[in-house]
């Protein structure tokens, strides 16, 4: 309390965010896949909840679901496996709410999850911004060949052959999906004075106010000298790009996924590369990634052949799913899946729950 008997700002701000809180409206959280910097954000943004959380190392799938067991909530991130059966282990045993602490939902057979009365909620946007700049940060890097520059100039070799890279400025850059994400990155590389084109079902005005041209995917392939994908992996997206439809790409085009490793047949990538149809490769996410990513497999013998082929060739740069990987998203996720578990708890709706026809 300050002199005059009135409260003080300070005092006041002390009560609203100490304010305890409801009882009733605690959860019980188990969270799968974490790591510390997971637990991190969370236990922060938890300050205005109190859930109780526990923090479980392996991912959620059939193998693991002794773990959610008692847990109303359990917390899941882009690899945990939320297939039938897992769906139908985790009901028995007390699970009603799955929040999902990313965007993507591939991984959730949202039909089954229905027919089972779970509430699926997800973080539908937490920084389309942090996606967008690792896309340009892999074009940068494999353009300019980035890591064979840091890795000579360590080495103290200043040579610059084989470091030849090109202007993006003036070239074509075609944008798959141009949703939230993808209309960050054509902002961006229209930043460079390239021409945009742009494929999707829908035709966003933002992107089109930008100046991109929608057209069909083919001819985006046939005219791009970059591209990148933005789209969600649906059924109807799944290999959207195959040895088909890299028989459509511009030869010697950089090709930069940075949405969900099924969109790409990376078989097909690799022999469009050893052909050089593709120049240029760039990933920060890859089909079987559950197997590999987020561990440390530095003292192990990996076995994936295809995974272990596409990292030899010299074109190509494979980020381990970090794209997400910014302060700022990793606190707008866990601030955006607690208030969601805040108004399932109160009985709200809530504007991020999915459902089967999503
Ligand atoms: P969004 O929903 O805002 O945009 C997706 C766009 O894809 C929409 O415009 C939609 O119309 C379009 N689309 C849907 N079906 C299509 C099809 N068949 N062909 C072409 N376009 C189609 O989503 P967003 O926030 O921009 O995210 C896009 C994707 O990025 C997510 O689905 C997720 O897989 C991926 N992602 C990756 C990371 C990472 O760390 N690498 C992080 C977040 C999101």
């Amino acid at each position: 309390m300050c002199g005059s008997g009135l409260p003080s700002d300070q005092f006041l701000r002390s009560r609203l965010t100490h304010r305890p809180p409801n009882r009733s409206l605690i959860m019980k959280i188990a969270f799968f896949s974490t790591k510390p910097y997971d637990q991190a954000s969370f236990q922060a943004a938890n300050a205005a909840h109190g859930h109780e959380f526990v923090f479980f190392e392996p991912r959620l799938t059939r193998k693991t679901v002794a773990l959610a067991e008692n847990f109303p909530v359990v917390c899941v991130f882009i690899n945990d496996e939320l297939n039938a059966e897992t769906l139908r282990a985790i009901a028995h045993t007390g699970t009603k709410v799955i929040a999902l602490r990313c965007a993507g939902f591939n991984n959730v057979d949202l039909k089954t999850a229905d027919e089972l009365g779970f509430t699926v909620v997800r973080v539908p946007a937490y920084s389309p911004y942090a996606v967008a700049e690792h896309a340009v940060g892999l074009i940068l890097t494999l353009n300019r060949k980035l890591y064979r520059a840091y890795n000579r100039v360590r080495d103290d070799n200043f040579e610059l052959n084989g470091l030849l890279g090109f202007d993006i400025h003036g070239k074509t850059v075609g944008v798959v999906g141009t949703g939230k994400i993808g209309v960050c990155f054509a902002k961006i590389i229209q930043g460079f004075g390239a021409k945009l084109l742009a494929y999707d079902v829908y035709e966003n005005p933002d992107c089109l106010e930008l100046g991109a041209a929608y057209v069909p995917l083919d001819a985006l392939l046939a005219q791009s000298d970059i591209i990148s994908l933005h789209c969600p992996l649906l059924p109807a997206t799944y290999h959207l790009i195959d040895a088909n439809s890299l028989h459509s790409v511009k030869p010697g085009a950089m090709l930069v996924n940075t949405s969900r490793g099924g969109l790409v047949d990376t078989r097909a990538v690799i022999d469009a590369l050893k052909s050089g149809q593709l120049g240029y490769f760039g990933a920060d996410v890859y089909e079987e990634e559950e197997a590999l990513f987020f561990q440390d497999h530095s003292d192990r013998i990996i076995q994936d052949e295809t995974f272990q082929l596409l990292q030899s060739f010299p074109n190509v740069v494979i980020t381990a799913h970090q794209a997400f990987f910014t302060r700022e998203a990793l606190t707008n996720i866990a601030e955006t899946t607690l208030s969601n578990i805040a108004d399932i708890a109160a009985g709200r709706s809530c504007p991020n729950t999915l459902k089967s026809q999503d």
